[in-house]
């Protein structure tokens, strides 16, 4: 998305990238439908030190943007609960939509590229990978988070981060499953595979939606919402009669 919008603005980009193929990660976003907007994207939904963070970039660049670009592919779409939207049919179809609005506007890809190195001098950057080098004015590291390794996650961008002495918030799971010690395990194991309506809370913060036992723990969308707040160690409440 950032090397289409720059590449709409006239800027000559390259994107290097070391997996095979591109989007791997959206591909599997969303059970493979892709929960691409949501039509109620407010800044308090997202976690972030800086709320006006949040503001400037959601303004920027809206849920009504990324809905006109599925709409100008005819990707249809259908909202579940809550307002997320999901395509009807695979979530490569919005890979296809952006490799075809960026070769649009010129944007070439190099796939298959280990980058080994990134220098900063006064003016440009260089990048040199396995077997080439680049220079450039701007460099825009968009190397994503630590989830999913096996198809092409990295700890590069911190690594980069650190080089820079970009001072890095320590990352941790989000939107994860709840894994029980095995005494509770155990207790709950007859029940591998139910939901309940229930409300799980911190002290902070609650959300009220389904919870699924599992052969592991606990799932389901209001245990996801959860794990983005909790740290070891804290007491999860859960209320199963709400
Ligand atoms: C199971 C799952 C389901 C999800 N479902 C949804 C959903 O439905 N809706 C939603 O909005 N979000 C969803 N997400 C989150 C979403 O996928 C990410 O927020 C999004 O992909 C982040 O985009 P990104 O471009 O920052 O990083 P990524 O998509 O991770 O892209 C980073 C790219 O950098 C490349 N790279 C990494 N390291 C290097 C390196 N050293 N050298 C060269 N290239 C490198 C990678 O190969 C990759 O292509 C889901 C995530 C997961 C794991």
């Amino acid at each position: 998305m950032c090397a289409l919008e720059a590449g709409k603005r006239g800027r000559k980009v390259l994107v290097l990238d070391h997996a095979k193929k591109p989007g791997s990660k959206i591909l599997i976003s969303g059970g493979g439908s892709c929960n691409f907007a949501n039509y109620y994207v407010e800044p308090e939904n997202f976690i972030c030190s800086n709320p006006h963070f949040c503001k400037s970039a959601i303004n920027r660049y809206t849920q009504w943007d990324i809905i006109e670009f599925i709409n100008r592919h005819n990707i249809s779409f259908h909202e579940r609960e809550h307002g997320q939207l999901f395509c009807d049919g695979k979530a490569s179809q919005i890979v296809d939509a952006l490799m075809l609005d960026c070769k649009q506007v010129g944007v070439v890809f190099e796939f298959g590229s280990e980058i080994e190195e990134i220098i900063r001098f006064d003016s440009s950057f260089v990048v040199k990978s396995s077997n080439k080098k680049y220079e450039s004015e701007s460099l825009v590291v968009a190397t994503g988070g630590l989830s999913i390794p096996n198809i092409g996650a990295s700890p590069f961008g911190y690594k980069i981060a650190e080089q820079f002495n970009i001072p890095i918030i320590s990352p941790k799971a989000g939107l994860v499953p709840l894994t029980l010690h095995n005494q509770d395990k155990e207790r709950f194991s007859d029940l591998s595979g139910i939901a309940v309506d229930a409300t799980v809370g911190l002290k902070d913060v609650s959300f009220r939606e389904n919870v699924l036992f599992t052969h592991r723990g606990l799932s389901g969308p209001a245990i996801l919402q959860l794990s983005s707040y909790w740290n070891p160690g804290e007491t999860v409440e859960i209320d199963l009669l709400p």
